[in-house]
This record gives C-alpha cells, structure tokens and sequence, in this order.
C-alpha cells in the first residue's frame, strides 16, 4: 500500500501548486471546479491493455491529467409539515465539498479565490482516502472545516483505518463532525428521520442506518464504486455523477475501459465499476465530474459502438451547463 500511495505522490512530484478554479450554473446548483494541480499520468503506469494499443493512443508517453476538487451548492424549495397539518416552503441550502485535493494551501487559496470561506462547507463527501482526496481536510493538526459533517464510506473507512495511521488523526479532528454511511443514503444523512436509538447504531456500530431510497434534489447518494479503493465511492445526485478514481487517463480509459492505473487495488472490481458507472452516465445524460479528468474536470460520457465510450468535456469557458437530462 505505502508503494502506492508513493507513487500518486511521484506522479505530481516536480509540479508546483498552480491552482485554479472555474465557476458554472448548471440547473439551480452551482458548481466549482477547483484546480490542485495539473499533472500527467505516465503511459508505464497503465496495464490491461498490449503496451501497442497504449502507446498508439497517447504516441506522447503520458497523459494529461489534473487533480480536481469540486464545490457544489444547491438550493432546494422544500415542503415542510407543520404542527396541524399546516404546510410551509422553506428554501434548503447546502455547500458541498467534493474531495479536497493534496493541500488546504492549495484548497484554501481556490476557496478563497472562489469566494466561499471555510465555515459555509456544510457538507464534505469524499470519494476515498488516498492522499489526493483528503490532503486538505486538516489545517494545523485541526479540521479545516469547522461547521462540516464530513462523510466517507464505512467500508472505506475501516479499511483505511487498520492501513494508514494517519486516518486516526483526521477522524480525531472531525470526532463530532464525521458520519461514515452506507451506500444508497441521501447524504446529508436527515437524521431528523431517524430515532436516537438507530443513529447510534448506525454512527457506533457499523450497521447499516435507516436507508432513504428515493433521490432527492438536495442531496448525494453514495454509490459502490470499489475497486480502485475498497470503499472507493461514485457520488450521484438527480443532475449529476461525481466519478471519483474512475479515471485516471481520459486519453486511455474512456476508449477501453479494461485499462487500469496501477493504483487500482483490485483490478477486477475497478473494470466492473468504470462500466456500470460510464454505462450510468451515458444513459441518464447525467454530467461527470472526475477527479483527474483535465481541468475543469466535466463533461458527459457518450457510449459508442463496441465496447467503447468517450468523454466530451464542456467548454471551459461557458457559464451556463446545458442539462441534457430533461
Ligand atoms: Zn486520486
């Protein structure tokens, strides 16, 4: 495991934090796409595919690649009952952080260059707990963001908790802040529904919670997406499809999605997630947020003849992304 945590680690070695971030409207959210660095994926790092086929696809020897972490907000009328069968409108807001890079100093700067403090992330939702995705989720030894429930996948979690100490320091920081979930609950998680007594068992316990089915529009399901990770999870919502490591090489990946990374713990698993997830995201038109996908990191999957899919990224430079699910 240290092997490969070193590697992502060299993969980015040599490059400094240059950081960027983008801002779309995209249906009533808002999205940010914010840049940690820009990278490249050597082609030695690929396997699963002959050597020919990778090198007559990116001739360059390395793909361009980036490492991306993502704000959502939403704002969503809701219908609440009151005391007496009396109905009320309130407008929920939520700020959702999508993994946070190497760094708060990257993270940090992005945030603040974006115009969203520390404080107004409610939400964090990250895909997995390799060092790229949780770089930025302490700040001096103490949780960088105060006001946030932070949720990972318990399968996730407790993996990574055995493997590498250092989860035990950030799960320390965010002690009151951090609920794992299982797979298929809205996160946030409304406890609100569910009683004392199954939050309890379901925070301490490592069973599963009271599931909430149904998709709601202020909200990300958690979905198994393990492979690349043992809990590593794809985050959809009614609009959209966050890919996590899914993807590593746009260039490779997309056009034979055989092909994994080399930090793909279980390459069997991680084949069987790209294709339900590419397949997903091709059928419901959902946009794709992908965590090394060049900067900004969106677009849509297109799944084309054979066995084959291919991204199409958004223009970068629009404000305004089409939602092609209606
Ligand atoms: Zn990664």
């Amino acid at each position: 495991m240290k092997m490969r945590l070193c590697s992502i680690l060299l993969c980015v070695a040599g490059l400094s934090f240059a950081g960027q971030t983008k801002t779309y409207k995209y249906d009533n959210m808002t999205i940010i796409a914010m840049q940690d660095r820009e990278n490249f994926m050597p082609n030695k790092i690929f396997h699963g595919a002959p050597v020919d086929e990778i090198t007559a696809a990116v001739p360059e020897g390395k793909s361009p690649a980036s490492i991306n972490a993502f704000v959502v907000k939403t704002e969503t009328k809701k219908e609440e009952e009151k005391e007496g069968g009396k109905k009320e409108i309130k407008i929920v807001k939520h700020t959702f952080l999508i993994d946070t890079g190497m760094s708060t100093e990257a993270l940090f700067k992005n945030l603040r260059d974006a115009g969203i403090k520390p404080e107004d992330i409610d939400v964090i939702l990250i895909t997995h707990m390799h060092a790229d995705h949780i770089g930025g989720l302490l700040k001096d030894g103490k949780a960088a963001f105060p006001k946030a429930t932070l949720h990972v996948a318990r399968d996730e979690y407790f993996y990574w908790r055995q493997a590498n100490p250092n989860i035990k320091q950030i799960m320390f920081a965010y002690l009151k802040q951090f609920e794992p979930f299982q797979y298929g609950e809205n996160l946030p998680i409304e406890r609100a529904k569910q009683t004392e007594n199954e939050k309890n068992i379901s925070i301490m316990r490592n069973k599963p919670a009271a599931r909430i089915i149904e998709m709601v529009d202020d909200a990300f399901q958690g979905r198994d997406a393990s492979g690349h990770t043992p809990g590593h999870t794809v985050f959809e919502c009614n609009k959209m499809i966050v890919f996590g490591d899914l993807v590593h090489s746009a260039a490779l990946q997309f056009a034979d999605p055989n092909i994994c990374a080399q930090f793909d713990m279980d390459t069997k698993k991680a084949v069987q997630s790209r294709r339900k997830f590419f397949d997903r995201a091709a059928e419901t038109k959902k946009l794709v947020l992908g965590a090394h996908l060049p900067f900004p990191g969106i677009g849509y999957v297109l799944k084309d003849e054979g066995d084959h899919y291919s991204f199409e990224p958004i223009d970068p430079n629009q404000e305004q992304i089409i939602d092609r699910t209606k």
